[in-house]
């Protein structure tokens, strides 16, 4: 059998005896799959249909042993690693072409212990997993709002979801974590062990080692909810978004609402002759009860005349689930995001120029409306920096033909450039592009804790084998 050839982590290509394979091999539970094997194919694909790498091998694992010995395989031949958990980052960073991936996304199991409301989460599962089994008993942990996605990489930096103004980040509400450190040791971090590593793991990526499993605290929810979705011309734009930024000052934490510039749907409830024209859809959760939840959306619905209404009341898990048909496997896909600082009316009409340039009617500009419990953490408590945001806005190219990539991902380049000037320059790290300017990325997004995670990532993984946004030179830290 030939050698595999494979990266080591200072770039050179290097050639893994069949026997060293064969070793990890007999350590291993779940598959290890190489080019030509029948999985393989689907194995390195992620969710981003732009991402095409081709790594050397995949350790597909079951559990906690097999992601030790997969490290400890990386350690001691000092492999070039990607972790991969739900696979829906858009930079595809789970990926390493010629590397090691180390694959978590058949670890899927939830358990739930509802007298102390505490979800334990292993770490390939995905959002509709936890809302799943946390809904048998009422209960929900804050995460996104696709269903379909990843919850390592959404909580390793940061979490941001319909409950974030009630109950804060996904990382605000993580109790504890199983990881494993490159030295294959398995750890426990949270507020009675490890104290440091729990510090930086809540907002500081995937630098620090392999997490395995994630508590969440789980709060009360459902089953029942209402979500709010007036669809109007974007010709309104100026008198929908102002007074949606007034209402959501204001607005109870229950409440929280992305402004989207986006196509009107091609749905029955929407008149044909607004098909495929651009518009603003309000779209909102009220995570309280129900009865609430209709009063707290109707001044929201009825700020003048929409084209549509498709406001409902809907279980949890349908909410959940809202918006995952809009973001299909395999699609083309380059996100980006900014906080911005000022949401006047320059700012609102900026966007609506750019909605109307966008070459796929697919695309959109989220504006999420944040504040709340998530404001109300103090910036030192956790690496995420960003806490006083009341508004990100999402710059979201969506497309399908390989053809039309340059033009789309222009389109997002251009708005990204041009809404600097309402911004510090700090945007969330789970909506990075293709992290093509880290260094700033990771000053803006960090702010002075920046030092502070440097140093914990040189305490937990001094060789740089853990392959998140730190991974950059240790003496050089910021630059
Ligand atoms: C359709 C869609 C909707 C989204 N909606 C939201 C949203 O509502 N809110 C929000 O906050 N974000 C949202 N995101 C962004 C999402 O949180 C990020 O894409 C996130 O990285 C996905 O996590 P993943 O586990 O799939 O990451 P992957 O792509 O599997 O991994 C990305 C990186 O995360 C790190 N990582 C992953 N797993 C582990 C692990 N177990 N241990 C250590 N490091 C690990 C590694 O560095 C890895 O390279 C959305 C993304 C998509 C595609």
């Amino acid at each position: 059998m030939p050698a595999t050839k494979i990266l080591s982590r200072d770039g050179t290509l290097i050639s893994l005896p069949d026997s060293a394979v064969q070793n990890l091999k007999n350590n291993f539970q779940g598959q290890l799959l190489q080019p030509g094997d029948s999985e393989f194919d689907t194995a390195r694909k992620v969710w981003n249909g732009l991402i095409d790498r081709q790594p050397a091998l995949i350790a597909r694992c079951t559990g906690t042993a097999d992601v030790v010995a997969a490290v400890n395989f990386a350690r001691d031949h000092k492999l070039l690693l990607s972790v991969r958990s739900g696979g829906h980052n858009v930079s595809g960073a789970a990926i390493a072409d010629n590397g090691l991936v180390i694959d978590l996304s058949r670890m899927r199991g939830v358990e739930v212990d509802d007298r102390h409301k505490i979800a334990k989460v292993e770490g390939g599962a995905l959002l509709g997993d936890v809302d799943g089994e946390t809904q048998k008993f009422n209960l929900a942990a804050p995460l996104g709002v696709v269903s379909q996605t990843g919850v390592a990489g959404l909580t390793l930096h940061g979490g941001l979801g319909w409950q974030v103004r009630k109950h804060g980040l996904t990382i605000d509400n993580l109790a504890s974590v199983e990881i494993v450190a490159a030295n294959g040791q398995i750890l426990r971090a949270s507020t009675q062990e490890n104290e440091d590593l729990y510090w930086a793991i809540k907002g500081g990526g995937g630098n620090f080692g392999i997490v395995t499993s994630f508590e969440f605290n789980l709060h009360k929810l459902g089953p029942e909810v209402w979500m709010s979705a007036p669809v109007y011309p974007l010709g309104k734009a100026r008198e929908v978004m102002t007074f949606c930024r007034d209402y959501m000052a204001e607005a109870p934490d229950e409440l929280m609402v992305i402004g989207v510039y986006w196509t009107a749907p091609t749905i029955q409830a929407v008149p044909a002759q607004h098909y495929g024209q651009p518009v603003i859809i309000l779209l909102g959760c009220y995570t309280g009860p129900p009865e609430q939840g209709l009063e707290a959306i109707q001044p929201l619905c009825s700020i003048t005349e929409p084209i549509a209404d498709l406001s409902a009341q809907m279980n949890w898990l349908e909410a959940q689930q809202f918006l995952d048909k809009d973001y299909p496997d395999g699609g083309l896909y380059y996100w980006k995001s900014l906080y911005v600082e000022r949401f006047d009316e320059d700012l609102i009409a900026t966007l609506a120029t750019h909605t109307k340039k966008r070459p796929s009617l697919e695309s959109s500009i989220d504006v999420w409306f944040l504040g709340g419990a998530m404001s109300r953490v103090p910036d030192f408590s956790t690496p995420f920096h960003k806490r006083d945001a009341t508004v990100m806005v999402a710059i979201e190219a969506n497309w399908h033909k390989h053809e039309d990539t340059d033009a789309n991902i222009a389109w997002a380049r251009d708005v990204y450039d041009d809404l600097q000037r309402f911004s510090d320059g700090a945007g969330y790290l789970n909506f990075p592009g293709f992290v093509e300017d880290k260094n700033n990325m990771l000053r803006a997004c960090y702010g002075s804790n920046l030092p502070r995670l440097m140093k914990i990532k040189a305490k937990y993984d001094p060789d740089n084998m853990f392959p998140g946004l730190l991974n950059i030179a240790p003496d050089n830290p910021g630059e």
